[in-house]
């Protein structure tokens, strides 16, 4: 969860002050964890494995702040060469060789890493230091030509596609022809003789894609590479990703220059990625991914098969002992679920990397419990472990895995779970295609060999994803993961053909079976099975839960909903916000309160009046005399009097804040080009009867009357009640009567009356006037005491601003923040999302809609504005919201720093809701 600001803080300095000379260069062995904002969360955690004394190769972090120069002024800072020039001297000192040259040179990788991981995001180059020189020192201390050659072609692709930006399909397309022409099935049967005639065919392409030689100077390739990593992060893809994440655009990166261990000397080296404990499920074990003879990049990008991690055990004891202990010892000092990537070079273990790992939503809940249980961390640190867009997650619905539950789908295939949930959609096979039916409103999923980070739009854009190829630590599984969308990897029986855009495979019946774009697939992630057609979805046990229906305490109930319980519980012990639920009806109220709500914060009495009522509501606009609107009020007063005694007895002991109607104007009008249309044609037909003509020409000049060009500006709330007489007296009149109602039954009603849209403490007062004057005639006439309580929604700017005057009238506020973000941007809740929004999120101009998530400098600037001025002048005034923004996590957050009594929001967010106000409270 980011803090609630916008930019990162900077620091100032008195002018006076001479600056402190800036180090932009750290060795591994100076850093630690907590310098992830300078040193990125790769460089920080390098250095805290190196001070724990785990097995890392030397090397050294560029920081964030030297990317921030460079990104700056476009230059690096002057002082960065001779810092880089030092610490790359002591590294060849401390490793005995120096960078590409002698007889074993040293080669190092240049990689980015920014505070928050963005895993494929950046671009990484490995191997720095070869050249037609060295490639045969290399050749000959290693001992092992074939070696030499590949690391060599390695390093030019690597290079050419990421710093020199040639298209790295030339590269990939040359591998494949040569394959071909060798009659080779996998890069592994290449010999080092093929692979030096690909390094003449790389240094070629470059020479041809970019009009200069592959440069042979050892220190150039790596102040290019330091350049490119820098360059990488206003890249396309890192700004997406960090749009989506809403990562802060001017954090930089940093880089890390690191000594290269080798996982491709031979059979008894290799790579892998590990994770202390199942990202996937939460649960403990062994799981990672293990590939043998290769290098780094060959596991996450999912180009070869990997092995699971358990079997190293058999291929290398004393490495796997090793790793399993470096394993524990991670995960008791960080205290969480680490990530790891590790290579064994000749037998030696070397770790690459870890960070705290991320983790599905499941486990995210699953591993925070089990964490708390070994004593690990607190409760209150289990709380922050989880979001409520986790919690969001394991709400959604999911496959039936009952027998004969596929309905008419057929299973395909089984694939590797890699992200969990139930996704339906039609196949798709690039990511163009998966935005292009996306766009149209279609449910895609999004088919692959294998992904890489051009895939990112698409998928962003799919239900879900499926590729042939890769582990639960491909490129697409991390991904997937980390954009909580379903994702079944490696299945392996089917044949993706991403140009004729078609997937086959032959089935147990030796049947061929083909999947075009566009047909419909089900894929499920959390067991990996692929089927043809639409699988039937069942609702979640986390939804049962809350529901009521399962208990969370019974010893065969799912470790997954104990663990949700016992967050829950925490979260409601501890947070100070209460949450109440937007709710119209009387079955919404109840499954609010079985969801934990603990009032309604926002009943909209407009959704009453639909169906016939909407009629009834025309008449009393439409009123021509007394009598007319007289006889609308009195038709209308028996039907909402119901409504409400409903409402209050499914929330009785609980507050019942009701709305007085505010609908814009033309919602309950016919709508005038269509009423225009048949007056019309009344007029031209002969024999249309006079009544009706005449009817209909009255009611086209009252619309014409009241026709607004900007009606959600227009006659709304408060002053659709100031102007109509009887319609909010009527409304008064039947909440107070349906309260005297539930008294007399022994309930327990508390109802709140909010008055929409107020611009002025005047309107406020005359409308409170009539109520007090209904609900005392009431209380006289039914002998009892109603205890209603009037307040107002603060949705204008104007409101905001004179919120002191508005609070003298006011027994409390609630924050429209859907109407008072429209009317502080100026844009129109109605029309912006089909409109120029998506350029706006396209531009960076904010990176999440500001309906959606509140917008904290400016609309938060007004409602703390307001909450300050309203609480001066009346210090016991309640405060609540109940705009969208009360279920959006985020904005939670910002509610309960303004100081807010409660949020408001629909009855599904109110779980994640009393999550992110327990993690607010407990932060
Ligand atoms: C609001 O404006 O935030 C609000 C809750 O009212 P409505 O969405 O009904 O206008
Ligand atoms: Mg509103």
């Amino acid at each position: 969860m980011p803090e609630i600001q916008t930019r990162a803080p900077s620091l100032t300095l008195d002018a006076n002050t001479p600056a402190p000379p800036v180090k932009y260069v750290y060795d591994f062995s100076e850093g630690n964890k907590d310098l992830k904002e300078l040193l990125g969360g790769k460089g920080a955690n390098l250095a805290e494995m190196t001070r724990l004394g785990l097995p890392v190769p030397p090397g050294f972090t560029i920081t964030t702040e030297a990317c921030r120069a460079y990104l700056r002024t476009g230059a690096e800072p002057p002082e960065l060469r001779d810092e880089v020039s030092a610490h790359l001297a002591s590294l060849e000192a401390t490793m005995g060789k120096r960078l590409g040259t002698g007889a074993d040179p040293l080669l190092v990788s240049v990689r980015s890493g920014a505070k928050f991981s963005m895993p494929g995001m950046m671009d990484t180059v490995l191997n720095i230091g070869l050249s037609d020189e060295s490639v045969d020192a290399l050749a000959r201390q290693s001992g092992n030509e074939r070696f030499a050659w590949d690391s060599y072609r390695r390093l030019i692709q690597m290079f050419g596609k990421t710093v020199l930006g040639v298209d790295g399909d030339l590269f990939e397309d040359r591998i494949e022809e040569l394959k071909r022409a060798v009659g080779a099935a996998t890069d592994v049967e290449l010999t080092a003789g093929h692979l030096r005639e690909l390094v003449a065919d790389f240094k070629r392409i470059v020479r041809e894609q970019t009009g200069r030689d592959f440069p042979q100077e050892p220190r150039e390739q790596m102040d290019l590479a330091i350049q490119a990593v820098f360059d990488s992060w206003n890249g396309d893809r890192a700004r997406l990703y960090r749009r989506q994440e809403r990562i802060p655009n001017d954090l930089g990166t940093a880089v890390n220059i690191c000594a290269m261990v080798f996982g491709n000397l031979g059979p008894d080296s290799g790579t892998g990625v590990a994770f202390t404990r199942d990202p996937a499920g939460g649960h403990q074990g062994v799981y990672g991914d293990y590939l043998c003879n290769a290098q780094g990049e060959d596991v996450v990008a999912g180009i070869r098969n990997t092995v699971p991690l358990a079997e190293l055990e058999a291929l290398d004891k004393t490495s796997y002992d090793q790793l399993m202990s470096i394993m524990e010892t991670l995960e008791n000092h960080y205290r969480d679920l680490c990530d790891i990537e590790f290579t064994i070079e000749r037998g030696k273990l070397w770790m690459l990397q870890t960070r705290v790992g991320k983790r599905t939503a499941a486990a995210a809940f699953r591993i925070a419990t089990q964490l708390a249980d070994q004593g690990l961390i607190s409760e209150a640190e289990a709380l922050q472990r989880v979001t409520g867009a986790q919690l969001a997650q394991l709400m959604f619905p999911r496959f039936d895995n009952g027998a004969d539950a596929t309905g008419a789908a057929t299973h395909l295939a089984t694939g590797l779970a890699a992200s969990p949930g139930a996704a339906v959609g039609r196949a798709v096979f690039s990511s163009e295609a998966a935005v292009a039916w996306a766009g149209r409103g279609e449910r895609v999923i999004l088919v692959r060999r294998e992904t890489n980070p051009d895939d990112l739009d698409g998928m962003l854009a799919a239900e879900g994803i499926l590729t042939s190829r890769g582990g639960k630590t491909s490129h697409a599984a991390v991904v997937a993961r980390g954009m909580g969308k379903t994702c079944v990897c490696g299945a392996e029986a089917l044949e993706v053909d991403t140009k004729a855009r078609r997937l086959s495979l032959t089935d147990r019946n030796g049947d061929a079976v083909v999947i075009g774009e566009g047909d419909l697939i089900s894929i499920d992630g959390s067991s990996g099975k692929v089927y043809a057609g639409e699988v039937p979805v069942v609702p979640s046990e986390v939804v049962e839960y809350f529901e009521g229906g399962v208990d969370p305490l019974a010893p065969d109930t799912d470790d997954l909903v104990r663990a949700v319980h016992r967050i829950m519980t925490f979260a409601d012990n501890v947070r100070r916000l209460r949450v109440r639920a937007n709710a119209d009806t009387a079955e919404d109220a109840a499954r609010a309160r079985r969801f934990g709500a603990e009032g309604i914060g926002l009943c909209r009495t407009e959704h009453m009046f639909l169906g016939e009522r909407r009629e009834l509501v025309e008449h009393l606009i439409l009123a021509g005399t007394d009598e007319e609107r007289a006889a609308a009020l009195t038709a209308l007063l028996p039907l909402q009097r119901a409504d409400f005694t409903e409402i209050f007895e499914a929330m009785d002991g609980l507050p019942v804040t009701v709305r007085l109607l505010d609908p814009p104007l033309h919602e309950f009008l016919p709508d005038l080009t269509e009423l225009s249309v048949r007056v019309a044609l009344n007029d031209a037909t002969p024999g249309t009867d006079p009544d009706t003509a005449d009817t209909d020409h009255r009611l086209l000049a009252a619309v014409q009357r009241l026709h607004e060009q900007n009606p959600m500006l227009g006659l709304r709330g408060v002053r659709l009640g100031l102007v109509i007489p009887g319609l909010f007296s009527m409304q008064v009149r039947a909440i107070g009567e349906a309260a005297a109602d539930r008294r007399e039954a022994g309930g327990d009603p508390r109802a709140e009356i909010m008055i929409p849209l107020v611009g002025t403490v005047q309107e406020l007062e005359l409308v409170r006037d009539e109520a007090e004057q209904i609900i005392a005639s009431i209380e006289r006439e039914r002998g009892v005491s109603l205890a209603i309580t009037l307040g107002t929604m603060i949705e204008l700017p104007r409101a905001a601003l004179t919120a002191g005057q508005i609070a003298e009238s006011a027994d409390f506020f609630s924050f429209g923040t859907n109407d008072l973000t429209q009317t502080v941007w100026g844009f129109s809740r109605d029309d912006v999302e089909g409109s120029f929004f998506s350029a706006y999120l396209e531009k960076g101009v904010f990176g999440v809609s500001p309906f959606e998530t509140i917008d904290v400098d400016g609309v938060g600037a007004l409602v703390r504005a307001a909450v300050r001025a309203g609480r001066a002048t009346r210090p016991d005034l309640k405060l609540g919201v109940c705009g969208e923004h009360g279920g959006d996590p985020y904005s939670v957050h910002f509610f309960h720093e303004a100081g807010l009594d409660y949020v408001s929001c629909s009855p599904f967010r109110i779980p994640v809701a009393r999550l992110e106000a327990g993690r607010a409270a407990a932060d």
